[in-house]
């Protein structure tokens, strides 16, 4: 019986990586986590609590303690709707459309960047991942989280291409914001998690480039099962 196993999928941001990771997860019927949505959660919470300053000092002390207090508000990812959308909920209230939006777009790295949250989050994907069969997408997961992960892709595209896919999906859910905006969202996040000092986003050495700014999501999952084709025959396992 071949085994299953973790797909790491790391790159910059608005490469489509939870589109493509979701459906892998689909296709191979293994789960998917977007940990980049608990950054997120994350970081709305130290909003919420004041732990971050408008130009984006963080209170450090305050947010270890609010992530490690017995009554901290609890992050959860549940499915809703008749089509099983994975929601991100704090507590009992649906917060996905809230952690999606620009201003916590612009926030978010800064506080990605805090060892204590890394090392937070680190915690609990390494639980969700313990017994395989996942296929996660972020920043650090094949270079960090799961460095042993026997699969590893790393994504980027073009700039315009990033920020139009970006922009279309921020305007469809009622976004008001420019191409511009998005743009400079995108790069200022990517700098910023290329720069960090604990765990920047980077190529992991074993990880496979995928280049998908000319290529559909049909394209991407060909291009992935004959990756898993090729595995299959060389007897590294998946299912
Ligand atoms: O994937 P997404 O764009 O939602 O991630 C939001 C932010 O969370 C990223 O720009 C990055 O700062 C942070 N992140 C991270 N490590 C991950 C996933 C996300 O630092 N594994």
């Amino acid at each position: 019986m071949i085994s299953p196993i973790i797909i790491a999928i790391d790159g910059y941001s608005s490469t489509g990586k939870s589109t493509f990771a979701k459906e892998v997860a689909r296709e191979l019927g293994y789960i998917y986590i977007d940990t980049g949505a608990l950054y997120r959660a994350i970081t709305l919470l130290a909003e919420r609590f004041s732990l971050i300053s408008p130009d984006n000092k963080i209170d450090e002390k305050g947010l270890r303690t609010l992530l490690y207090s017995e009554s901290r508000p609890q992050i959860t990812f549940r499915t809703i709707g008749p089509n099983n959308l994975c929601h991100t909920f704090i507590a009992e209230e649906d917060v996905e459309n809230e952690i999606r939006s620009l201003k916590i777009s612009d926030r978010v790295s800064y506080i990605a960047a805090i060892p204590v949250v890394r090392e937070f989050v680190d915690q609990i994907l390494r639980k969700l991942g313990k017994s395989k069969g996942v296929v996660m997408d972020g920043r650090d997961i094949g270079t960090a989280v799961f460095p042993d992960a026997e699969l590893k892709i790393f994504m980027t595209a073009s700039d315009e291409v990033r920020a139009k896919r970006r922009l279309n999906e921020m305007l469809s859910k009622g976004e008001d914001i420019t191409y511009d905006e998005v743009l400079k969202n995108l790069k200022a996040r990517d700098y910023i998690d290329t720069h960090r000092e604990h765990h920047p986003l980077t190529m992991a050495e074993d990880a496979i480039l995928l280049d998908n700014s000319e290529m559909t999501v049909a394209d991407q999952l060909v291009w992935i099962k004959n990756i898993l084709d090729k595995r299959d025959n060389e007897g590294i396992g998946r299912s």
